[in-house]
């Protein structure tokens, strides 16, 4: 995440902050220019609708009430629970935080508006007033997320059942928002067989995949070729999973830039989402990821990266890499193309 400053007093201001600390200006997150804006004074932003409660702290433009974040939630949890506005705000930081890395990327987000039956949605549900069990999942564009996982006791014995290393809501986002991408980018497209040589056919059965999976477990050396046990599953999972860990790659790489953990000499990298060179990337994320971890060692905490990166994980994800490249290539393109016709 950028290091943001708060516009009145240049005061260091954190993502999730709806003032600055130190002069108390109500600031709002603007997504088109990445920075911080005054909700007062002559140049003040408009709030997001969903302030209210402080749900949300973006800021929205165009006379829309909602932000670009919230404008794509379909359904939002039931807030005569006092509960779920707790739940929903968390829900909502992490929301936030996967679509800065999809915008800093530079990757097309297709609205539900621009395209009914694939467009990128979400909806936020609960097992205790649902009709049919809640799962977190992804279909046709539409994601939806069992807002128990907002519960750190809920998700936390989940991740222990699972065995699971690392489960997280932004994690969730990210995994999630990669299956759309799966539809968006690879399944009408020329690279979806050299996707099919890197991950797998996707065409197996999936039901089957999944209850096998649960049934007998990741196989034995499913460390070598996969980034998570849950990858091995099948390969629309290993792709989500490996998708979702691009975006960690990035979204690491750019705070320990933005905060001075590694300098221009051992990472020659300005930004790390527009970073066209793969390998340099890798050779700067590895010291990152042992030195976050030995911090939190240091200070009696789990692992912040509790991965391994295999040559032929670093293979898929270096696939991962040249896709979206790509079509942030080509969505720059089709918006200058726009603003020229316009
Ligand atoms: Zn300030
Ligand atoms: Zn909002
Ligand atoms: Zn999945």
């Amino acid at each position: 995440m950028r290091h943001l400053v708060c516009p009145v007093c240049s005061g260091a201001v954190y993502f999730e902050n709806f003032s600055c600390i130190a002069c108390g200006t109500p600031l709002a997150f603007s997504s088109r220019d990445m920075e911080m804006k005054p909700l007062v004074g002559q140049h003040a932003a408009l709030a997001c609708a969903n302030r209210t409660g402080f749900v949300c702290n973006w800021a929205t433009a165009d006379s829309e009430p909602l932000c670009p974040s919230c404008r794509l939630d379909e359904v939002i949890p039931n807030l005569s629970y006092p509960d779920n506005v707790v739940r929903w705000r968390r829900i909502e930081i992490a929301k936030r935080r996967a679509l800065v890395d999809l915008l800093r990327l530079g990757l097309p987000i297709v609205t539900r508006r621009e395209s009914p039956t694939r467009g990128l949605a979400f909806q936020f549900l609960s097992n205790m007033l649902a009709a049919h069990p809640v799962k977190t999942g992804h279909s046709d564009g539409l994601v939806t997320l069992d807002i128990a996982e907002a519960d750190d006791s809920e998700r936390e014995a989940r991740r222990a059942q699972m065995g699971e290393p690392y489960r997280t809501l932004v994690g969730h986002f990210r995994h999630e928002i990669a299956h759309y991408y799966w539809t968006l980018l690879i399944q009408d497209s020329s690279d979806l067989r050299a996707c099919r040589a890197v991950f797998g056919d996707e065409r197996d059965d999936y039901q089957a995949a999944l209850k096998r999976h649960y049934a007998e477990g990741a196989p034995p050396a499913w460390a070598q070729h996969f980034i998570s046990a849950y990858a091995s599953t099948h390969p629309w999972e290993d792709w989500a999973e490996t998708f979702a860990h691009f975006l960690h790659i990035v979204a690491t790489m750019d705070t320990a830039l933005q905060f001075g953990m590694i300098g221009p000499r051992r990472a020659p990298i300005a930004d790390p989402y527009r970073e066209a060179d793969f390998d340099a990337l890798i050779r700067a994320f590895v010291p990152v990821t042992e030195a976050v971890n030995e911090i939190n060692r240091s200070m009696g905490q789990p692992d912040v990266y509790p991965f391994v990166l295999t040559p032929e994980v670093v293979g898929k994800l270096h696939f991962i890499h040249m896709i979206v490249r790509k079509a942030a290539d080509a969505h720059a393109r089709e918006k200058r193309g726009g603003l020229q016709a316009a």
